[in-house]
């Protein structure tokens, strides 16, 4: 086995982008730029991390605030459970460890939050430990170069990658050669037309000499996706509307919504009317809808979301509304933090 190590330490010396978390090696830094990463574009991701160490620039500022301020911070990224868990984390670590990071893997990788590709990024790019990393660029220049055919969906498979990257991984700089491999995948060896006439392995490389770049890696399975459908109503009286936070685990956990009702399959206005949630809320069909002002279908990793607004004013609130909900100055809405897709409907209604 040929192994690309070096070629690629050097080729990331030369063609690596300037990102600001790569200008230092401080634990913190590199963790707070993995999670954010996780699921989010590195264009995108720039701007937050600058906000992030900017607000909370180690462990203690991170672990002191409300976890309301900090979903706020990290509103429009998405995933929260990313930020909850950074938040827990960070108390773990002050709380336990004197505000002090962990140092390898081993300990990395029980915190919340950190699995496998995290607690590898941050022990060889910050402790020098030669832990390898595997994400989907690692996944696909690996596949290609060795001819790789197995999935990293299935265990077998993750394992044969992991014991190809224990070999090749440069054990003076670990950190370097886990990006690398990562820069690479992301910059030249990408998923459609990559540039293999111009790419420094291409002699060794399998999927080229055989024609088989298009086949490599094998595609993943895509995943079922459920489709649920949330009506919201965003009620107006006087000038306030009625906001609740979430407290179901599945998705958007803390963050606050307005009066949420939802079912199984889409529901015309008539039909929502006479559900019990609505009746429950309202005690009366007799309101003001204003119209159905804004439907959209929101595409999460495991589900699609079809989300239907409701504007309705009233004359007068009910028992259920007071006790249920809070009732919030319309003005004050932008302090709560809230899902991305209320914000793109509040961007719709504000135009
Ligand atoms: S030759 Fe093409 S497929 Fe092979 S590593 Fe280089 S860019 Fe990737």
């Amino acid at each position: 086995m040929t192994n690309i190590s070096q070629p690629l330490i050097e080729w990331y010396s030369r063609n690596k982008r300037d990102l600001p978390w790569r200008e230092t090696k401080k634990p913190y830094n590199i963790w707070v730029s993995e999670i954010i990463l996780q699921q989010t574009r590195v264009n995108q991701g720039i701007d937050y991390y600058y906000r992030f160490i900017k607000k909370y620039p180690d462990l203690k500022s991170l672990a002191s605030t409300h976890i309301d301020e900090l979903l706020k911070v990290w509103q429009g990224l998405g995933y929260y459970s990313r930020a909850r868990n950074m938040h827990h984390t960070a108390q773990y670590l002050v709380n336990k460890n004197k505000g002090v990071f962990y140092s390898n893997y081993d300990d990395l990788i029980k915190l919340k939050g950190i699995g496998d590709y995290t607690a590898s990024a941050i022990a060889s790019i910050s402790f020098n430990q030669a832990t390898p990393v595997l994400d989907g660029n690692v996944y696909r220049v690996i596949a290609r170069v060795y001819g790789i055919a197995e999935s990293t969906q299935v265990k077998s498979g993750i394992n044969k990658f992991k014991e190809i990257l224990n070999k090749l991984i440069a054990h003076k700089n670990p950190g370097d050669f886990n990006q690398a491999i990562m820069e690479f995948g992301a910059l030249q060896c990408v998923p459609k037309n990559p540039d293999c006439e111009n790419c420094i392995i291409k002699s060794v490389c399998f999927a080229y000499n055989k024609g088989l770049i298009s086949d490599l890696p094998v595609k993943k399975q895509k995943v079922k996706q459920k489709v649920r459908y949330f009506n919201y109503l965003h009620i107006i009286y006087n000038d306030n509307t009625f906001i609740e936070k979430r407290t179901e685990k599945d998705i958007w956990n803390s963050l606050y919504q307005f009066p949420l009702i939802e079912t199984k399959k889409e529901y015309s206005l008539i039909e929502l009317q006479k559900n019990k949630d609505w009746l429950q809320i309202f005690e009366t069909l007799n309101l003001n809808i204003e119209k159905e002002v804004f439907t959209k279908k929101h595409i999460l990793s495991h589900q699609v979301l079809v989300a239907c607004f409701y504007k309705i004013r009233i004359i007068q609130t009910t028992d259920f509304l007071i006790n249920n909900y809070q009732s919030i100055p319309l003005a004050k809405l932008d302090i709560y933090s809230i899902p991305r897709l209320i914000e793109e409907y509040l961007e719709h209604i504000n135009k």
